[in-house]
């Protein structure tokens, strides 16, 4: 079965090629237009979409060495996203399925996240989670730990009240006047810094749920009250207070999974989403797994941000079931369940 992903819920476009779970192509043309406004602007994203979509894809079907009649079935997320954005790729996906004939695979971007575990290398099998699994997703707009039964049965046990974590990396750097998006660039200061250098403040919620809007307004106070007293403070404590931050960040993550762990009795740990690129939550899922015995899931770098290629991968599985969307299908800004 050969599935061609198509992702385009915020800021990159992204086309792949999927046989069965074998990646053949993934292809990603992120935007720069948003650097300069410290954020994403909904209306340039769709356009860049625009822009990008038809070479994305043509790439994607070359790099594979597949022609667009030997594609099984187009897989698109149908949200959550960007209205503006998620448009352009389902718009798209309609137009190749009526003019070549192939049906279409609608896909819940979440639930692509956390299968991109199951993608395989040409050249290297992945190490794969068994059922059930817990996925810890922290992504721009989502922090959740998930149950997952099979790739089509999941449920999110906790998720956050709040920020998002990968929000509070951001809005944290904006403040101390890092460029967008910040977490990647604090990630790559943390490494310089002593995380114990400050302390900000920890929620208090009930069960598996998370908060980091607090934590937010700590940073802040903190750099407001050392910035009256000494302008330069932000410049000359850049990494302790990166270190100290990601290094909160991350205790709070791992808090609420130990627990959904402990209490379900699941010990194969994955996590996903833009934020399980970071250093510090990598080394802290490693560590804690070697405590606690878990087997722990990280992916590979490429598939932490968005793409494609765990779009065709959910895409695939949503195809052996025969789960086809029809040509009515509409975007989705939000999706509750997964
Ligand atoms: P969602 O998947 O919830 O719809 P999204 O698709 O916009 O949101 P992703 O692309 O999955 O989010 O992740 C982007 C987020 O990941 C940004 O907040 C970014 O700062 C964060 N991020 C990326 N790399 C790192 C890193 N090394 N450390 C911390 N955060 C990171
Ligand atoms: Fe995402």
């Amino acid at each position: 079965i050969t599935i061609l992903g198509i992702e385009s819920s915020c800021d990159d476009t992204s086309a792949a090629v999927l046989r069965n779970n074998v990646l053949l192509s993934n292809v990603i043309a992120s935007q720069a237009v948003h650097v300069k406004y410290g954020g994403v602007i909904p209306e340039l994203a769709s356009r860049a979409h625009q822009q990008n979509i038809i070479p994305v894809v043509d790439t994607a079907l070359k790099e594979a060495g597949v022609a667009a009649d030997r594609i099984d079935a187009i897989a698109f997320t149908r949200g959550p996203g960007l209205v503006g954005s998620l448009l352009v790729g389902v718009s798209f996906t309609k137009g190749l399925s009526i003019a070549r004939n192939i049906p279409m695979v609608e896909v819940n971007h979440l639930q692509g996240h956390i299968l991109s575990h199951f993608i395989d290398l040409r050249d290297r099998t992945l190490p794969h989670p068994d059922f059930p699994f817990l996925c810890l997703l922290v992504s721009g707009g989502h922090t959740q730990i998930v149950r997952v039964d099979s790739p089509l049965e999941m449920e999110i046990i906790g998720t956050t009240i709040d920020d998002a974590a990968g929000e509070a990396f951001d809005k944290c750097a904006k403040v101390m006047g890092l460029p967008y998006p910040g977490g990647p660039v604090i990630d790559r200061l943390a490494k310089e810094g002593d995380p114990k250098a400050f302390r900000f403040a920890h929620p208090r919620v009930e069960g598996y749920d998370y908060s980091f809007s607090g934590l937010k307004t700590s940073f802040l106070y903190t750099l407001r009250d050392a910035v009256a007293a000494d302008p330069d403070f932000i410049e000359t404590h850049k990494a302790d207070l990166c270190a100290s931050l990601q290094g909160t960040i991350v205790e709070i993550l791992l808090d609420k999974l130990i627990r959904a762990s402990k209490e379900t009795g699941i010990r194969d740990i994955a996590i996903a989403g833009g934020v399980s690129a970071n250093s510090g939550l990598r080394d802290g899922i490693a560590e804690a797994g070697r405590r606690r015995g878990w087997r722990t899931f990280l992916p590979e770098f490429k598939f932490t941000t968005d793409n494609a290629a765990m779009i065709a991968m959910a895409g695939y599985y949503r195809y052996l079931r025969g789960d086809f969307s029809s040509l009515d299908v509409s975007p989705v800004a939000r999706l509750e369940e997964l």
